[in-house]
Order: C-alpha cells, then structure tokens, then sequence
C-alpha cells in the first residue's frame, strides 16, 4: 500500500504542434492560425488584425500566392486602395 504522502506523477509536458502563417511565415500554434477562405490561406492573428483594412501591399504577393497559381481572379481593391482582408 501506497503512503499518502507518496508524490504524484509530474504531468506529460504538452505537446503543441505548429504551423506557419502563409502571411508573415511565422510559427505559431496551429490551433492560433485561422483559414481565410477568400485567399486559401492561413492567417496568424497578428497579420489578421493587424491587417484589418485590407492586406498591405508588403503582404500581397504572399496573400495572393494560391489565387495566383490557380490562376484565379484576384479580388478588386477596397476604398483604401488594398486588397480586401477577408
Ligand atoms: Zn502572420
């Protein structure tokens, strides 16, 4: 029989599994990451936020990389003159 005062077993360290944002190629949790329809990808949050406008230009090649390969329409400029975040 076990004493009551035996210590526990110290928990399983927690496994996080990363991915890189197709914006900025940052890693981050993939469970952060969400998908942007519009351009198939997927978006950190800082880029997400931080983009809320439209997409700065510095962004648009990677934002338009798999509309580009598809050879799809790429979406018309909003009323800042950018891309269309979402
Ligand atoms: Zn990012």
């Amino acid at each position: 029989m076990q004493p009551d005062n035996q210590p526990t077993q110290p928990a399983q360290p927690h496994e996080i599994t990363i991915a890189v944002c197709d914006v900025c190629r940052n890693w981050i949790p993939v469970h952060e990451l969400r998908r942007n329809a519009r351009y198939d990808i997927m978006v950190c949050p800082i880029c997400h936020d931080t983009n809320a406008a439209g997409w700065a230009p510095v962004y648009e090649h990677a934002v338009t990389r798999k509309l580009r390969a598809r050879a799809c329409d790429i979406p018309a400029r909003n009323e800042h003159g950018l891309l269309p975040r979402e």
